[in-house]
């Protein structure tokens, strides 16, 4: 049975895999958008299957990040919303949306003053990929979609937050198909080229400039030359751990004779900062975190290395 939402979710498919494997409890873990998804898969696991389901109540941001204290209390865990590689007792669930991207592609037309348009989307909308260039084309843009690499990266023209390896480098602009700003200007950070953002659920464009971007990075940089404190953040969601480059962090900051102490996180929060009342901050979890800070300098590993060089001169 297909769900009948703005999303389609296969339940007839998750239903099958558990009476196949036998299991005899299963976990839900869903992002934020699809929450309220949970209960209507819970509901129709236990009709048939007539096991018992724990939903995760705190969202997930992406495959990097699973709810390992769930994996551990269920026979099998479905993670909703995100592509990745499926292990023993842990299934990625896609997610499609049902709603057609092309009236939010026709708007964003006109603010697409470049030829050749690199076109990539999320997965929740990765089907439609070929319907927005057939619009394009018909506008006389040439349209690039390039398979790109990666964790969680299944199909050409796939986009994460702190992945856009998507976009062709030769193209003049990015076109990105999906909701918020949290892709598009990780896109334009990494790749340094102008991004129309055309949603399909408000059907609103938005322009992201990377040049305002960078500045605003630069100050934030800037402003942090002189600190004396610094904290080093270690994820502790398993796809964000990275001890190895915290290490590395620590040993610069050692050899610079700054002071400087490890922090593990689950949720790295501007409230958990500022609690803990260090100058500035050194992230090693999702490097799209530094763009939720207002109050609080985090700084992503590449630009503490802009720091250090910036202090010795
Ligand atoms: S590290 Fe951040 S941007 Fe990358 S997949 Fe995870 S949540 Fe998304």
């Amino acid at each position: 049975m297909q769900q009948k939402t703005e999303f389609r979710i296969d339940i007839e498919g998750i239903i099958n895999i558990i009476r196949r494997r036998g299991v005899r409890s299963v976990g839900l873990q869903l992002p934020a958008g699809l929450m309220r998804q949970g209960r209507l898969i819970s509901k129709e696991i236990q009709n048939q299957c007539n096991i018992p389901v724990i939903i995760a109540g705190k969202g997930c941001y992406g495959s990097c990040d699973i709810d390992t204290e769930l994996l551990g209390m269920v026979d099998l865990l479905f993670h909703f919303g995100h592509s990745g590689s499926d292990r023993e007792n842990l299934i990625f669930v896609e997610v499609r949306s049902t709603l057609d991207v092309s009236p939010a592609i026709e708007s964003a037309i006109e603010y697409l003053e470049g030829d050749k348009i690199a076109v990539v989307t999320t997965i929740q909308h990765i089907d439609q990929l070929d319907r927005a260039k057939t619009i394009l084309e018909r506008a006389k843009k040439e349209i690039m979609i390039r398979m790109g690499s990666g964790d969680g990266i299944n199909y050409p023209g796939q986009v994460l937050g702190c992945n856009a390896s998507a976009v062709d480098p030769r193209c003049d602009e990015v076109l990105f198909i999906g909701t918020g700003l949290f892709h598009p200007g990780g896109i334009a950070l990494i790749c340094k080229k102008k991004v129309v953002a055309a949603d399909p659920y408000t059907e609103r464009v938005e322009v992201i400039d990377p040049e305002s971007l960078i500045r605003r990075r630069w100050a934030i940089l800037a402003g942090a030359i002189d600190a004396d404190v610094f904290g080093v953040i270690l994820s502790a969601k398993s796809g964000q751990y990275n001890k190895e480059l915290a290490d590395k962090i620590l040993k610069a900051a050692a050899d610079h004779k700054i002071e400087a102490h490890l922090i593990l996180l689950d949720e790295v929060t501007e409230d958990a900062l500022i609690n803990l009342g260090m100058d500035v901050y050194i992230n090693t979890a999702c490097p799209r975190l530094v763009d939720d800070m207002e109050q609080v300098t985090l700084l992503n590993p590449d630009e503490f290395k802009k720091l250090l060089d910036l202090r010795e001169r």
